[in-house]
């Protein structure tokens, strides 16, 4: 007997689009109660890549109706000099969220850094407290990356309770806090590893699979259960032929763009495993969208938490 199967691209702009303008509408009647909420963007010295992020996030801020402000210390700043402005904006009455853009510069104690922003302004969630929180399932505000995965499965009625989702990846911004917000949605979790051993098998295991590696193309179209749901939050460059052709050969619309560019985003998932999946994110356009649109949700999310107002 034989099966066809159709594969279904998730389309991250579309959720992100559909996320900002709920958050738009919410910060309007935050707006009548004269509420207005502020991002509060700290980059630390001249970063190219960091620049066109923070430049997205204050753009999309005021493009909502938010107050943004960007503060720019040069990179020979201090850690003391910026525990310091760190601490001016916790006591501020009008900043709302605060997030630190990493990376930040070798000398600076990014840890200590990291831990002093008050955890209600922690627009982030990487701090301690909301790691606890989030663990307790207590109110908290989650990393944008992974609630921003589980706002794209919900949205797109991908069921997750009681199935078996595998994260690949278990750092503190992405893998972990991803396994939790399945497990918090009733879903059996496995999270693979660097010193996994069989990882294929665990991948193959998996009703929903997450990569989030950093490695392209690692995860292979023969380590996918057939019908799984594939979510990759990879972003990796890559630029040589070589890998080019084993990935994108025969695709005119990249070949155009590695032509022009000399090189082409992709994700850690094999673009020839997409055939074998329910759904999956394409990269780019699947998961990356979603960060800045939950950044967003979750800034709103500390204004009304911060004042007592239901969320
Ligand atoms: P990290 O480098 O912090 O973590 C990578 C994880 O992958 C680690 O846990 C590591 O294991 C694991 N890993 C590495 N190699 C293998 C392997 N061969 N087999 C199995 N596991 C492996 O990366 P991040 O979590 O910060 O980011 C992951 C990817 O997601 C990156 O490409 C990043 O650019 C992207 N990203 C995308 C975002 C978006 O908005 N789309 C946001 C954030 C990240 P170990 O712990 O053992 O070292």
């Amino acid at each position: 007997m034989t099966t066809t199967m159709t594969s279904q691209s998730l389309d991250g702009n579309a959720i992100a689009a559909a996320i900002k303008t709920e958050v738009a509408a919410d910060i309007k009647l935050l707006h009548e109660q004269g509420i207005r909420p502020c991002l509060t963007v700290v980059m630390v010295g001249n970063h190219p890549a960091s620049e066109v992020y923070v430049r997205n996030k204050v753009k999309t801020s005021a493009e909502l109706g938010m107050n943004s402000e960007l503060v720019t210390p040069p990179a020979t700043v201090t850690t003391g000099e910026l525990l310091a402005l760190v601490s001016g904006l916790n006591a501020r009455e009008d900043v709302d969220g605060i997030l630190i853009q990493l990376p930040l510069p070798a000398h600076v104690d990014a840890k200590r850094l990291l831990e002093a922003v008050s955890p209600d302004k922690d627009v982030d969630g990487f701090h301690p407290v909301n790691v606890g929180r989030l663990q307790s399932g207590q109110p908290s505000l989650a990393p944008c990356t992974p609630a921003g995965i589980i706002q794209m499965l919900k949205r797109s009625q991908i069921p997750i309770s009681g199935q078996h989702a595998v994260v690949v990846g278990r750092s503190d911004i992405v893998g972990k806090p991803m396994a939790m917000l399945l497990l918090h949605e009733n879903a059996t979790i496995t999270i693979c590893h660097s010193k996994t051993r069989d990882l294929a098998a665990f991948c193959r295991s998996a009703d929903i699979l997450v990569a989030a590696i950093g490695k392209p193309g690692i995860i292979g179209p023969e380590m996918v259960r057939p019908g799984a749901v594939l979510v990759d939050v990879g972003m990796n460059r890559i630029s040589s032929q070589e890998d080019f052709d084993r990935f994108f050969s025969g695709n005119a619309k990249r070949e155009a763009t590695f032509k022009e560019k000399g090189s082409v985003l992709m994700g850690d998932i094999d673009p020839h495993a997409f055939a074998f999946a329910s759904y999956y994110t394409p990269v780019p356009g699947g998961v990356g969208p979603l960060t800045i649109a939950m950044l967003m949700a979750n800034t709103v999310r500390a204004a009304r938490l911060r004042r007592g107002l239901p969320v």
